[in-house]
């Protein structure tokens, strides 16, 4: 079975710098239109299914923003925001 990655980003620490969007190889991460309660725009990612868990985006994050899981077989991707929170 393919591999599968969460990438989970702390949306309120991110200050919306760019690099880990810049990075990505797969092109799949982007700023939220929304601001978070700094004022800045926070990167996502915008298809989690096509991450190959490359991890470039966490190492160029220079906030420490970004964690990446592998998921088990069979688990599902969950919203990326609950598990923010718990960092
Ligand atoms: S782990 Fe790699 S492919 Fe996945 S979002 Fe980060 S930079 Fe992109
Ligand atoms: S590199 Fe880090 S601080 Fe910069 S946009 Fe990405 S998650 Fe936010």
């Amino acid at each position: 079975m393919k591999r599968r990655f969460k990438v989970v980003f702390n949306r309120e620490k991110c200050k919306g710098c760019e690099l880990c969007i810049n990075f990505c190889p797969k092109g799949i991460l982007a700023l939220d239109p929304e601001v978070n309660a700094k004022g800045y725009h926070p990167a996502g990612i915008v298809d989690q299914e096509k991450c190959i868990g490359c991890a470039s985006c966490a190492t160029m994050c220079p906030d420490y923003c970004i964690s990446i899981y592998q998921l088990e077989d069979g688990e599902e991707y969950e919203t990326s925001e609950s598990q923010a929170k718990q960092m």
